[in-house]
């Protein structure tokens, strides 16, 4: 800008929300009528009854493992929900994911009311300064005591030490296996047009300067089969475009050039190819192979890295070690030390809270987490590939 002031764009037709709550509350049936009411499925579109699960584990387990992007079209507005996962143990997952939103849903059942697991993520979204809407739901629950709830809610926001504007948060009052919500507790059930409302009125839109050279703040990289790891995050400043030229900004301070080989945004529970994305958007690269969670992408001819992102540090280790019983390489393919060490790197650079070291024998590693039931997934998907 000629006058030196930057330009600052704000996102009017955007919002990203990232979901809180105790798993079985209801998150995966309320965004699951979310995308049926706003019409961000077209006819004809084959998609399964629900569809926010998609692991077979966390199925199984019940517990949201891998933070996920759905985005849902309401009118003209896009709004970007993110999952976040259910447990403190993932506290690296945490940190990124909402990172990349500008206000949460806090979810909660109104009969069991909040529950201790979801206390950490709403902890870190407080002091992120981001600010909540409150939805009750299972208000149809013989056993619902919504009122109760949403006391002990405020309760829970005190605890936390919410600032005066996070404890004026919005509450909606939910029948998510119905699609049907209501602004009052014993006012009539509607469509969930009020819930939409609300997310787009109490949500900040993001914003950012479109012209500032680009950054991109990396909070997840995930496989794909076809175009190599994808580096999945939010454009915090600047534009990117489809065959450009980045750099990779690395924690160890190394940067390396690479070029955009196929740029995607977020659509229903799919991705679409686009030629450039503005700031404020969260995007999927193709053509970023090294670039790890937490890091940056920068534009420019002096790229300027977005500071990394600090996590939580271990508190429990374990020892893996290649199976040496008389029965070993009787089952299984992956089973050589090779096979073990490729494994437990590549979760370790998925998974912001996992630490993997070698040890003095090239077949034992040691795991450093932040809790047993993060090991214990972990090994259960080991087995099981
Ligand atoms: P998640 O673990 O938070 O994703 O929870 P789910 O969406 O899987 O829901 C857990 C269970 O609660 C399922 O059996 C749902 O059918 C049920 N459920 C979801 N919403 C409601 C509701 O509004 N009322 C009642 N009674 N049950 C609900």
């Amino acid at each position: 800008m000629p006058d030196g002031r930057l330009s600052f764009h704000i996102m009017m037709n955007l919002r990203n929300i990232a979901i809180v709550a105790h798993v079985d509350h209801g998150k995966t049936t309320l965004v699951d009528a979310m995308l049926w009411q706003s019409g961000t499925f077209r006819e004809n579109q084959d998609v399964g009854v629900r569809v926010l699960d998609s692991m077979d584990l966390e199925r199984e387990k019940g517990i949201t493992i891998m933070a996920k992007n759905t985005a849902i079209i309401y009118g003209d507005v896009k709004i970007n929900i993110v999952d976040t996962p259910g447990h403190a143990d993932f506290g690296g997952e945490v940190e990124r994911t909402l990172r990349m939103v500008d206000g949460i849903m806090l979810l909660v059942d109104a009969a069991e009311g909040p529950l201790p697991q979801t206390r950490f993520v709403l902890s870190k979204a407080l002091e992120l300064g981001l600010p909540p809407i409150v939805v009750i739901n299972k208000i149809d629950r013989q056993d619902a005591r919504a009122s109760e709830v949403l006391n002990e809610v405020y309760d829970l926001f005190i605890d936390l030490d919410a600032t005066e504007e996070q404890i004026e948060f919005p509450v909606i009052y939910s029948v998510a296996r119905e699609g049907k919500c209501t602004r009052s507790p014993d006012g009539e059930l509607t469509n969930l047009q009020p819930l939409f409302e609300m997310i787009i009125e109490h949500i900040p839109p993001p914003s950012g300067d479109p012209d500032h050279p680009l950054q991109i703040l990396v909070t997840n990289v995930e496989p794909d089969d076809y175009l190599g790891p994808l580096a999945i995050g939010r454009v915090v400043a600047g534009t990117v475009r489809n065959r450009q030229a980045v750099t990779l900004c690395r924690r160890d301070g190394t940067q390396t050039s690479a070029t955009v080989t196929e740029l995607f945004v977020y659509k229903g529970l799919g991705r679409i190819a686009v030629s450039s994305v503005d700031p404020g958007e969260i995007v999927a690269l193709a053509g970023m192979s090294g670039i790890g969670l937490g890091e940056s992408i920068a534009g420019g001819e002096t790229p300027k890295p977005l500071p990394t992102l600090n996590v939580d540090e271990p508190t429990l280790s374990m020892e893996f070690s290649v199976n040496d019983s008389p029965f070993s390489g009787k089952d299984g393919q992956y089973v050589t030390s090779r096979h073990l060490r490729e494994r437990l790197l590549k979760e370790a650079r998925h998974n912001l809270a996992m630490r993997v070291e070698q040890t003095e024998s090239p077949d034992r590693f040691m795991v450093y987490g932040r809790g047993e039931l993060q090991m214990a997934i972990l090994i259960e998907q080991m087995r099981r590939e």
